[in-house]
């Protein structure tokens, strides 16, 4: 038995401060071989980890061994973006005098924030959580990371953390570039308002992340929050588009939302379509058909079941297939409810997101009433709609979707997000509170650095990342004009 990887906030955090100096002062090859190499280990271990995962999140092996997959695929994109040097934003303009004024020598790059604190999601026991996009793009940024685990996976954080620990030593990092603390509210709390912290992401409920960030904006010395906070991604059917293909969307549009037990950030919990027979016969048939699963926490389970409860319990709410708790073996089955337009416009509280398998069916009678819906919506991960391309309304609908969305859909289904460079995982509140970020893909690295702007500094002292020999092959753009290193 390996000794606890858990410390005290006062020790996790006196360690990441100790790191943070070789940390930065790393070169890009040095800092991408410690993403690879914990990717390695992870997936040198991944028997291990998978029953502990499947003990304590009641999610299945198939889905966590993918999960490992996209986890250490993740932390090798990351080292890859290291590698690729973009991320530090390099600009020289060098020394002018025959300019008036005359202009100094400017060299701009981007520097690690510090000790970030990473709040593990529930819903993802890998890819979201000990060493999930957060702890890997901090890292990628050069910050120490120190973990606040979620309680719903504590044995698996510590033996995941363990791992990556030991690969980090291997590769020679000090103790403290990655931390954990234990899984107590109070123990987070503590983290957030700890002095040596630089900033906080968090993937988790509304609540809890406004909670957090109102601690991390009312410190004496105020620090960035970076929380992803859920979202209904609502998809919207145009009529032409609909006709003679009701079976297909409702298939689609069923297991969306039910994969998983609906306990993804990326849900579609609308569906906006005109008001269709075969539409909702199909969409009954769909969800009659889904299966029960269980969800990843009782209390995950109980919100869920009480979110349904009020929904149902709204006058113009139509249940088309009611579904709920089987107690003998805890497993929930998909509710489908049906609302007019009308009724979402005056029922905001309908546009909330409920994490887990329930889904609405919105459906309009005419476009402005379509429109109409697209502007009251809240921020958002993803939206998207189902359309032939030559109807005229999508020429004001879509500019709507990208007025709320980070992500915008043609076709498809919002779950499922690929880890790539172009992938864009934020939007406007209360999707998250920093709607310039991403939590997932290349650019989330860039929310753990910082510009800074070194003006007449001598060569010897320059960080090689801005000399002019480039030494790092880094893209830059040099006197107005872009190389690609
Ligand atoms: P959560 O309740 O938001 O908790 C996430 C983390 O934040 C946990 O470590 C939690 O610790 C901590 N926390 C929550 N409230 C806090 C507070 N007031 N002060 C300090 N720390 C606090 O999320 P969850 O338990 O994973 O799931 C519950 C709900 O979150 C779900 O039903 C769903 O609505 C939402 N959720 C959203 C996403 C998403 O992708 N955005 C993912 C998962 C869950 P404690 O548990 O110890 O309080």
């Amino acid at each position: 038995m390996s000794a606890s990887r858990i410390t005290s906030v006062d020790v996790a955090c006196n360690q990441a401060m100790g790191a943070a100096p070789w940390f930065a002062a790393t070169d890009l090859p040095t800092r991408a071989g410690l993403l690879r190499a914990i990717a390695d280990a992870v997936d040198a271990s991944i028997d291990d980890l998978v029953p502990i995962a499947m003990e304590e999140s009641r999610l299945g092996e198939e889905r966590l061994r993918g999960e490992v997959g996209r986890t250490t695929g993740q932390l090798r994109l990351m080292a890859n973006v290291v590698a690729d040097g973009a991320f530090l934003g390099v600009v020289i303009d060098h020394a002018d005098p025959s300019l008036t004024p005359p202009r100094p020598d400017l060299r701009r790059m981007n520097i690690p924030l510090g000790p970030v604190a990473v709040f593990a999601a529930s819903n993802f026991p890998f890819a979201f959580s000990t060493l999930g996009g957060d702890t890997a793009s901090a890292l990628a940024a050069g910050c120490p990371v120190v973990v606040k685990p979620n309680p719903g996976h504590p044995r698996l954080s510590e033996a995941i953390m363990a791992i990556a620990q030991d690969a980090l030593a291997g590769a020679g990092a000090p103790a403290g570039v990655l931390g954990l603390v234990d899984e107590q509210v109070q123990t987070g709390i503590d983290l957030v308002n700890d002095d040596r912290i630089e900033a906080v992401a968090f993937t988790g409920s509304q609540r809890g992340g406004l909670a957090l960030a109102h601690i991390a904006a009312e410190r004496p010395r105020p620090i960035p929050f970076f929380g992803e906070l859920g979202s209904i991604n609502p998809m919207f059917v145009t009529a032409a588009h609909l006709a003679g293909r009701e079976k297909d969307i409702a298939t689609g549009f069923v297991g969306s939302f039910t994969l998983g037990a609906g306990q993804f950030c990326t849900k579609p919990g609308l569906l906006i379509a005109p008001r269709d027979e075969a539409l909702r016969s199909a969409l009954v048939d769909a969800v009659g058909g889904a299966q029960g699963q269980r969800m990843l926490t009782d209390a995950i389970r109980d919100m869920f079941l009480a979110g349904v409860d009020q929904r149902v319990g709204i006058d113009e709410v139509e249940v088309l297939h009611q579904g709920g708790l089987d107690d003998s073996t805890d497993s929930v089955r998909p509710t489908l409810m049906a609302v007019d337009a009308g009724t979402i416009l005056a029922h905001p509280d309908l546009l909330e997101e409920c994490f887990g398998p329930m889904s609405l069916l919105v459906e309009y009678t005419d476009e402005e009433q379509m429109l109409a819906l697209a502007d009251s919506l809240p921020g958002l991960l993803a939206a998207g709609v189902h359309a032939n391309g030559d109807e005229s309304i999508l020429a004001d609908l879509l500019p709507k979707l990208s007025a709320h969305a980070g992500r915008v859909l043609w076709g498809g289904w919002p779950t499922g997000v690929a880890v790539t460079w172009s992938m864009q995982h934020g939007g406007p509140f209360p999707a998250t509170t920093r709607p310039e970020s991403t939590s997932v893909g290349a650019a989330a690295v860039q929310r753990f650095v910082r510009p800074v702007t070194y003006q007449s500094v001598p060569a010897a002292w320059q960080s090689p990342a801005v000399r002019d020999a480039n030494p790092w092959g880094v893209p830059r753009r040099v006197d107005g004009t872009l190389e690609l290193g």
